[in-house]
């Protein structure tokens, strides 16, 4: 069974708990790493100055303490994150989106903002983003 690094794993504990609970159920079929959960304020500016994030401190849902927003990508032996492939990042989406549902944790990704299945509608693409949408799990 795959398992976080303790960078990965750190990055996840300064996420919502469930955040936390998805990923922890995510890695146990997928490899992944985490890329980052909260985000300080100087570093959210750093990123929005160099067009990365589109907004500022306080804006981000990666602000949040704990994070509202994690960053995650799959993580593949020997070669690491799949970065210059974006279909990897889908299918990945794809598996977390679904165990989200599974387990009832509502939760929107940046490949497909408004949630209609249709991702080339985005007028941002942030593949490895992932946000909680509610802090209480669908009834
Ligand atoms: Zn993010």
């Amino acid at each position: 069974m795959p398992r976080y690094s303790l960078k990965s794993q750190d990055r996840l504990n300064t996420c919502h708990p469930l955040i936390q609970e998805l990923f922890g159920e995510v890695i146990k079929e997928y490899d992944c790493a985490i890329l980052e959960g909260h985000r300080a304020r100087r570093r959210q500016n750093q990123l929005h100055k160099q067009g990365k994030s589109k907004v500022k401190w306080p804006d981000s849902t990666h602000n949040e303490l704990p994070s509202m927003g994690v960053d995650a990508g799959p993580w593949f032996k020997g070669k690491g994150i799949p970065w210059d492939e974006p279909n990897q990042f889908y299918v990945f989406a794809g598996f977390v989106l679904s165990k989200a549902k599974q387990l009832k944790i509502k939760i929107r990704w940046g490949g497909d903002w408004d949630g209609d299945h249709d991702v080339n509608d985005q007028w941002f693409k942030d593949l490895g983003h992932f946000e909680l949408l509610s802090t209480e799990k669908e009834s």
